[in-house]
């Protein structure tokens, strides 16, 4: 309790942050702000505000963008006060049957191969057709996880504990691929092995490595998301890795936070990386003259602080034209399980992007996180637009010589 209120009593009240937040300028409603959410918290915390279904729901309304605490001139640590309120009101929470399903996939290696074989065999075999056809996702509650998958099933997953030996090497690096992306993209992870031993790095995926337990933390599990930071922390302890990088900023955001800070300091978004590693594929690469919008997911923008990495990267390029989306544009909704349990809201911020994004007609969408790539491709499905999405890396990986 004292430590939400030190953290809530940072803030000023000066309300800069109110035009970055995506809550409150769909809502323009006050609690549905950082500095009218830190006022809720403040005074929970000083014991004049009761706990009640409209307080649970104005936090977790909040998307944990962070947008606010990028521009906080106090600098309130946003994240860490929403996190440990929710900690404290968790009994209160109610989960959602998609939401429970995800994280035990994520953090259950047994369910997480199910899952793998499952949605192979769902995808392949007709099934997800006839599904769909007569509504039975909807009818079980699973439509928001069911909107998130392609017609087509990804590749094979890799083999677990991947090493490649290279010579000459510039160094070694552990590459966490999170629970989604051993699930759902395969794709971004072979790219990612291709570009990091192309560029002259040996390739480590640890077996133990787990999910990075950003999900736990922001449903205000705590103690579930420490005992994850532990495992990933045991796996990466290698001293020869030079680097932890990883292919969604979602969690490299969540692991740069980690306690333990000799494996927070490692942790690096793959773009980023390469380009601080002096990096210069260019004449690798092939030719690509062809429009790409550039999604930042704000973890990568504001968790992060590394979005200067993707375009410099995919500036390697030859020919290619980068057009990032523009500032005006907010959180694109997914934000984790938020996409799931908050499907208006996620809906609507996604609109808002795609309308922007689809005025240039690119040819290519790229962005450094899967939540916000799985959300952005539905979109497009929905809106029948047969606009391809990737992680810079598989396009990178695409255009290797
Ligand atoms: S910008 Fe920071 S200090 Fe100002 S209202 Fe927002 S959270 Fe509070
Ligand atoms: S984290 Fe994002 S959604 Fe939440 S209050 Fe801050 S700006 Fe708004």
């Amino acid at each position: 309790m004292n430590d939400l209120l030190a953290d809530a009593d940072i803030c000023v009240k000066c309300g800069l942050c109110l035009p970055h937040c995506p809550t409150y300028t769909k809502t323009q409603n006050e609690n549905e702000s950082p500095r009218g959410r830190i006022a809720l918290i403040q005074a929970w915390a000083g014991g004049h505000l009761e706990t009640s279904k409209n307080l649970v729901e104005h936090i977790d309304n909040c998307l944990l963008c962070r947008s606010c605490e990028r521009v906080c001139p106090a600098v309130v640590p946003y994240g860490r006060l929403i996190d440990n309120f929710r900690g404290q009101i968790k009994a209160h929470k109610k989960f959602s049957l998609a939401g429970t399903l995800l994280k035990e996939v994520s953090h259950n290696k047994i369910s997480n191969r199910l899952a793998q074989s499952g949605l192979s065999f769902y995808q392949s075999s007709g099934l997800q057709k006839m599904a769909r056809f007569f509504k039975l996702p909807e009818l079980l509650h699973l439509d928001k996880v069911d909107r998130l998958l392609s017609a087509q099933s990804d590749s094979p997953p890799l083999k677990p504990s991947y090493f490649t030996e290279i010579s000459p090497v510039k160094g070694n690096v552990g590459l966490f691929i999170g629970c989604m992306g051993s699930l759902l993209d395969h794709q971004t992870v072979d790219a990612a092995i291709k570009v990091l031993t192309a560029a002259g790095f040996n390739v480590h995926l640890p077996e133990q490595q787990t999910c990075c337990g950003a999900l736990d933390r922001h449903d205000g599990d705590i103690e579930k998301a420490e005992q994850l930071a532990a495992t990933n922390c045991s796996a990466f302890a290698d001293k020869s890795l030079d680097a932890i990088v990883t292919i969604a900023s979602g969690c490299g955001g969540q692991m740069k936070e980690y306690q333990q800070a000799e494996f927070a300091g490692k942790v690096v978004d793959i773009s980023q990386f390469l380009i601080k590693s002096g990096c210069d594929l260019s004449d690798q690469l092939l030719p690509l003259a062809a429009s790409v919008c550039l999604h930042t997911p704000c973890s990568l923008k504001n968790v992060m602080r590394e979005e200067q990495g993707a375009v410099k990267l995919l500036q390697q390029i030859p020919g290619i034209k980068i057009r990032p989306l523009p500032a005006t544009i907010q959180c694109c909704g997914s934000a984790g399980s938020y996409m799931l349990d908050h499907p208006q809201m996620a809906q609507a911020l996604l609109s808002d992007l795609l309308n922007v994004a689809l005025e240039d007609q690119p040819e290519y969408l790229v962005s450094s996180n899967i939540g916000c790539a799985l959300h952005i491709s539905a979109g497009l499905r929905e809106r029948g637009v047969a606009l391809e999405v990737l992680h810079p890396a598989a396009l990178i990986a695409r255009q290797l010589k």
